[in-house]
């Protein structure tokens, strides 16, 4: 952000006020021109709330004036709509910033985290194949090659370019048919959208790019099992059992637990922590790929080992890559 540069930040009904006159004070100091665009609440208050809906879709000329600026801090959270998509193509660099103030405080962005989400994109964008395992009997493998890798690292300086305060991950996806194997997600592994800490293990055999079966497994309660099948089952969509993007987080910063302490969060803390590695199901068109069914659950594991082409990246939820350690773990 620069002298030359205009930003507009985007809020709704009375949410996050204090956020856009936060991004404003900061637009000034750095000398460049800002204003708030607020949008109204929705009218429809019993709706059931949708993500990206902010009601940007009914008026024009609000996107319009996004189009316009060189950055959108977007407050209000329109992520994954046709408007965001539509803005960013006329060269508007967007940073969503929804979560709460102690968790933007605690994971703002660096440089260093920066290079560590990008040396991992590389990584994935070169890798033929993936490997996972983990100590409840994961062992699964996805082919790569198809589809970009992508990074998320907390903020954007290149126009056109999209990101989310808070990120620090990198994930690619397979071949539409290129996964098989078994998940077996432990306790404390998450489950989004649910946004809730698995209790009991969850069995995914995985066939083909397609999960075939989920299970509980023997000893154990099979209710978060029970709970991730009548989910996508909810859905009416063979889609929704797709295999979708894989990749891991680098945020020392950010706590596994997170959740524990304040549920309201977005969940982009409880996606990056460091170590992690997520899974997800359903659409693969944020890749490229054909699948866009609204089913989509993204997974975060703990203790997971990981390898690309035979090559061990992650160990047990440590990087064995030193690189991708914080300087101060390496
Ligand atoms: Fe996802």
């Amino acid at each position: 952000m620069n002298e030359s540069e205009t930003i507009a930040v985007l809020t709704r009904g009375d949410e996050r006020l204090e956020y856009a006159d936060a991004f404003m004070w900061a637009a000034q100091r750095l000398g460049a021109q800002a204003y708030h665009m607020r949008l109204p609440s929705p009218s429809d208050a019993a709706g059931a709330w949708q993500v990206g809906d902010v009601g940007l879709g009914t008026n024009p000329v609000a996107v319009e004036a996004l189009k316009n600026v060189d950055m959108v801090v977007d407050c209000a959270l329109m992520l994954f709509s046709a408007e965001q998509t539509a803005i960013q193509a006329a060269g508007t660099r967007i940073l969503s910033a929804v979560e709460p103030i102690p968790i933007l405080a605690r994971l703002f962005p660096t440089q260093e985290l920066r290079d560590r989400v990008e040396l991992s994109q590389k990584y994935l964008a070169e890798a033929k194949s993936l490997r996972i395992t983990n100590d409840f009997g994961t062992d699964v493998t996805y082919r790569l090659g198809k589809y970009p890798a992508l990074a998320e690292f907390g903020y954007t300086d290149t126009p056109g370019r999209w990101d989310h305060w808070g990120c620090g991950f990198a994930f690619t996806g397979s071949y539409d048919d290129g996964v098989d194997g078994t998940i077996v997600l432990s306790p404390g592994d998450i489950i989004h959208p649910f946004d809730t800490y698995v209790q009991s293990p969850v069995k995914f055999t995985i066939e083909k790019g397609y999960v075939v079966d989920i299970s509980g497994v023997e000893g154990w309660s099979s209710l978060d099992a029970d709970f991730v099948k009548a989910h996508i089952d909810s859905f009416d969509d063979p889609r929704g059992y797709a295999m979708s993007h894989v990749g891991w987080g680098l945020d020392e910063r950010a706590r596994w637990h997170g959740m524990v302490q304040d549920p309201a969060v977005i969940g982009v803390e409880t996606r990056s922590f460091y170590g992690n590695v997520m899974f997800s199901t359903g659409p693969n068109n944020e890749l490229g790929g054909p699948n866009d069914t609204p089913c989509h659950m993204d997974i975060p594991m703990r203790n997971c080992s990981l390898y690309l082409d035979d090559e061990l990246i992650v160990d047990k939820g440590d990087f064995a890559v030193p690189e991708l350690r914080p300087a101060s773990r390496r």
